[in-house]
């Protein structure tokens, strides 16, 4: 029985959490179109993440269906102490104080404290603090040693451990904590397969998490998250330094300014394809789901743009994590997903490369081929026999209607390609040195086994001419299904 759901390209990435924590659960959101599953480390202990970790493996095994994982850092995340009671009301035109000096659990009416000792540096009167997503705006009116003074300029209820942003960026934190460190060794032992930078302000930042993933001897991709101030200034040279980029509209929307989002979001998904890299765009896609069986109008609205803007993933968070609706946000995702392409693809266009610019190397090449060759033949499936995934990827860069199937052996490049609009794993290994006509055989019977193909449907076959080498795709055949 075939378990690849070929219906949608573009991929969801879900977050878990307390409400996915249920073995039967987390299967239903995977036969449902979840491809690859987020695990926030702001969030509970190492002993929760490794836990979740191992019910999503449990639970992919049980579904039989390829899904990857991505380790999300906490960052540098600048957050307010605890409150005596658990929460204030803030009233307009109030005065409150922000102490790095003040105990954490001392928080009141009138103050709290705050771990970031730095901050009394980093802010001066004259700026604008946002609390809680923006939810609680304080004008700052004097910094006085370890005291910042404020007035509250829109108040509300504010609670324990919230976060803190200053509007334009500027806050000097580095990128990657002791937590966070500690966290990328977890996410190498774990053989996660994305690790994800929040808060990146350039690119040493993403260079400095890649090193020390491959210094802990992990070999997870690297996600940053376009969420600063800075990052939007730094954006071409984060995404030369990573493989993915992530638009992480929740803190982006706060230090940018909401009004700016959608066209940062258009922005960030054009260049990052254009240069050859992943794109997911995140936060409040569903959200009146964490409380409610259906989407808005305007959710909807929300994803059917992100799949057209060419986004490869889709996300949810305390949809997933901490709602009471995730398999049906994850179903909803999907359906908004196929909706939308199903219009799109109607203008499915294979991006041509600029005159005179010479292709990266062989697989680029070969990608181009395969995709040009596909537009002006009825291709009902590309086949890739790969080690790594990358050719996989140039092919999806350029058009993802007609499935791309990844033939591999390695798991971990099954898991990888999860993230990728359009490009769908299959586990598949042929022993020994097989003739090329039992080869072929064997990648028909693969694919009718799975219903992917008839018999007599053209295909386009991808391979290295030694196979098993690395980087080796080197040459296309097109084949028509006859299995023998
Ligand atoms: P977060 O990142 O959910 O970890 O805050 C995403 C965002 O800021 O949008
Ligand atoms: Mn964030």
């Amino acid at each position: 029985m075939s378990t690849i759901n070929t219906h949608k390209r573009t991929k969801i990435v879900a977050t878990v959490g307390p409400a996915t924590d249920d073995p039967a659960l987390l299967v239903q959101m995977m036969n449902a179109g979840l491809s690859v599953v987020r695990l926030n480390a702001s969030h509970g202990t190492r002993a929760d993440l490794k836990r979740r970790l191992d019910l999503v493996r449990a639970a992919a095994a049980k579904a039989n269906e390829v899904v990857g994982v991505l380790l999300d850092l906490s960052g540098p995340k600048i957050r307010i102490e605890s409150f005596v009671h658990g929460s204030v009301k803030l009233v307009e035109g109030a005065v409150f104080v922000l102490d790095t000096a003040m105990d954490s659990k001392a928080g009141t009416i009138d103050g709290v404290g705050i771990a970031y000792k730095n901050l009394p540096n980093d802010v001066a009167a004259g700026d604008t603090l946002l609390l809680n997503d923006g939810q609680i705006i304080l004008d700052v009116t004097k910094v006085e040693g370890t005291r910042i003074h404020t007035l509250v300029k829109v108040g509300g209820e504010l609670s324990d451990r919230k976060g803190l942003n200053r509007q334009g960026g500027g806050i000097s934190a580095p990128a990657l904590s002791d937590k966070d460190r500690e966290d990328i060794k977890f996410a190498a032992d774990e053989k996660v397969d994305y690790l994800a930078v929040s808060f990146a302000r350039d690119a040493a930042d993403i260079k400095l998490a890649r090193r020390l993933m491959r210094q802990a001897g992990g070999d997870a991709r690297i996600v940053a998250k376009i969420e600063r101030h800075e990052a939007i200034t730094n954006l071409d040279a984060i995404i030369d330094a990573s493989d993915v980029v992530m638009v992480a509209r929740g803190d982006l929307g706060v230090e940018m300014g909401y009004a700016e989002l959608t066209s940062l979001q258009k922005t960030i998904i054009h260049h990052t394809r254009s240069k050859h890299k992943v794109v997911i765009t995140a936060t409040q896609m569903m959200e009146s789901m964490i409380h409610n069986p259906m989407p808005t109008r305007a959710e909807v609205s929300d994803v059917a743009n992100a799949v057209m803007d060419g986004t490869d993933a889709v996300m949810l968070s305390a949809e997933s994590a901490t709602g009471r609706y995730p398999l049906k946000a994850v179903e909803a995702m999907a359906q908004v997903i196929q909706g939308a392409e199903k219009y799109q693809y109607g203008a499915a266009r294979l991006r041509q490369r600029e005159a005179g610019t010479v292709f990266e190397g062989t697989e680029e090449a070969i990608a181009m081929a395969v995709m040009y060759t596909a537009n002006h033949m009825n291709v009902r499936a590309i086949v890739a026999l790969t080690e790594s995934g990358a050719t996989t990827l140039w092919m999806s860069r350029l058009r993802t209607d007609i499935p791309i199937y990844a033939f591999t052996r390695n798991e971990s490049t099954g898991r990888r390609v999860t993230l990728y609009r359009g490009v769908f794993p299959v586990m598949f290994d042929v022993a020994g040195d097989v003739s090329v006509a039992a080869l072929y055989n064997a990648i028909f019977a693969r694919l009718l086994e799975l219903d992917l193909v008839s018999q007599d449907d053209l295909v386009i076959v991808t391979k290295g001419e030694l196979s098993g080498v690395q980087g080796g795709t080197n040459s296309m055949q097109i084949l028509k299904v006859n299995l023998s």
